[in-house]
């Protein structure tokens, strides 16, 4: 059965000046010249370099996307930014739920639910992040953890080409630890198997990303991973050649499949 294409997503996090635009712009022309062919690309940059990194992608194959939204489409709430004002920025995306998130601001399950639901309705794509702590997974509560923040998170009846979901153990982000092949394929079966309960209508079809220091030395063989339909990507989004090294594992394997 043919797979969704794959996605390859760089967070910047809080990293990124208008001079750095122009890595927007390196990027986009490599996309365009069919770098990461076969995968979906996408940017999230800081907030404030929505507007005109949409305005660098028009036309492209590159895709803008928001590391945050409130639900609430405006109102009394100091700081934030809501999925309206992402899409009216030029965001077809939205980072939700990531850990860093989860653990700086207390973002509930709850929270990410009802931020996924308003950037659905609103006809953007939806990120949420899921992933255990290093005490989590030394206690053997990996998989009950990664559970429950599916339960509590995802929207029913999402459009299952619009939700995405990132696997990201939290001791692996940004600490050059990634999980063995194993531990990923297994949470990986484990997460299709809970979306695909979650999400009767075409939750087989649910991407569902590997995030966690993917660097170019290790993207081909995570992502050749089943049920790993492409990557989120912190730290090496930052430099143009390792995220398209990352995101161009994804050629050969198209090019494969199509030549099969
Ligand atoms: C992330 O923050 O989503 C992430 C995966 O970071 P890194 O690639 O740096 O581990």
């Amino acid at each position: 059965m043919a797979r969704p294409q794959p996605l390859v997503a760089g967070n910047w996090k809080m990293n990124g000046m208008l001079a750095d635009l122009a890595e927007i712009e390196a990027v986009r022309d490599a996309v365009d010249a069919g770098g990461g062919g076969g995968a979906e690309v996408l940017i999230c940059p800081p907030a404030t370099l929505i507007v005109a990194a949409a305005k660098l992608v028009q036309g492209s194959r590159l895709k803008i996307g928001g590391q945050t939204c409130r639900s609430e489409i405006s109102g009394a709430h100091t700081g934030d930014v809501s999925a309206a004002m992402l899409k009216d920025a030029g965001a077809t995306y939205v980072i939700l739920g990531h850990s860093e998130r989860r653990a700086s601001y207390g973002e509930t399950n709850a929270a990410v639910r009802a931020r996924a639901i308003s950037a659905l309705d609103l006809g953007m794509s939806a990120i949420i992040c899921v992933g255990e702590t290093k005490a989590e997974r030394e206690a053997g509560r990996a998989t009950s953890i990664v559970g429950r923040q599916l339960l509590g998170s995802v929207p029913a009846h999402p459009d299952p080409s619009r939700l995405v979901i990132a696997y990201e153990p939290v001791w692996a982000i940004g600490t050059g630890l990634t999980p063995t092949n194993a531990d990923v394929a297994a949470m990986h079966r484990f997460i299709r198997g809970e979306i695909e309960r979650l999400v009767p209508a075409g939750g087989s079809d649910v991407r569902l990303l590997y995030g966690g220091s993917v660097r170019p030395r290790n993207a081909a063989e995570l992502m050749a991973i089943a049920d790993v339909d492409g990557g989120l990507i912190g730290g090496a989004s930052l430099d143009v050649d390792d995220f398209m090294a990352i995101a161009g594992v994804y050629r050969e394997d198209v090019k494969a499949a199509a030549s099969a």
